[in-house]
């Protein structure tokens, strides 16, 4: 199974992808976890990537596309944060016209930006395994801990107010062409994205049955 989670900064995409990845058991992609790891290691393409990231950017097509084409798992994976633009989505397809594959749903979590804001302005996030936290709704058992894995949670650099406007701009941008895209392909699927984790995963399930 061939999968993109597609959704604003803040609309549940990571949880929810991570949540059908351990549900199905297929690898899951995530590009903003993978850039975040160079930038933390401060690699060659860490650096590259670094300054985009910061400001809310969509980092160049060329470098992400080489990173996606390197991680993903023909057979099943479940991609998220990719593609985020049409340049994208191309080349995601042709990635997979290779191997004679193509993706099978393309979910797209639909939430307003007030939702966002107030997720995004809350959200902390474990450095080391990624998880997903906020502040009020969900927050871990000890202050500053993650539940899972027990590492430190930190909040994300670009979760400030300033680039979070940024970021729903550019998501706002570019969102029509994609959409657009894979509706015509046929592939398009609405959910939902207001409510809790697990709600909004009972809609996903629902329509991989
Ligand atoms: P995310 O964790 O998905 O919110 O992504 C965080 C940041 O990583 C974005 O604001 C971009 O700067 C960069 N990024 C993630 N995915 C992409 C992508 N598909 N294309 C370009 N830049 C990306």
């Amino acid at each position: 199974m061939k999968i993109i989670l597609f959704g604003s900064p803040g609309s549940g995409k990571g949880t929810q992808a991570a949540m059908l990845a351990e549900y199905l058991n297929i690898k899951r992609v995530s590009l903003g976890d993978i850039l975040r790891g160079e930038v933390e290691k401060d690699s060659q393409l860490g650096r590259k990537v670094k300054s985009y990231m910061e400001g809310g950017l969509l980092v160049p097509d060329n470098l992400v596309s080489r990173v996606i084409e390197e991680n993903i798992n023909i057979p099943g994976f479940i991609l998220e944060g990719y593609p985020r633009n049409l340049e994208q989505a191309k080349r995601l397809e042709g990635i997979l016209k290779k191997s004679n594959a193509d993706v099978d749903f393309f979910i797209y979590l639909d939430i307003d930006q007030q939702i966002i804001i107030n997720r995004l302005g809350k959200r902390r996030i474990c450095r080391s395994c990624g998880a997903n936290y906020h502040l009020e709704e969900e927050s871990s058992e000890k202050e500053g801990i993650c539940d899972s894995c027990g590492g430190e949670l930190i909040q994300r650099k670009d979760d400030n107010p300033e680039v979070i406007k940024k970021r729903w701009e550019v998501f706002s941008n570019e969102s029509k062409s994609i959409l657009d895209f894979y509706q015509a392909k046929g592939k398009l699927v609405n959910i939902d994205g207001r409510g809790n984790k697990l709600e909004i995963f009972e809609r996903v399930k629902k329509i991989l049955r």
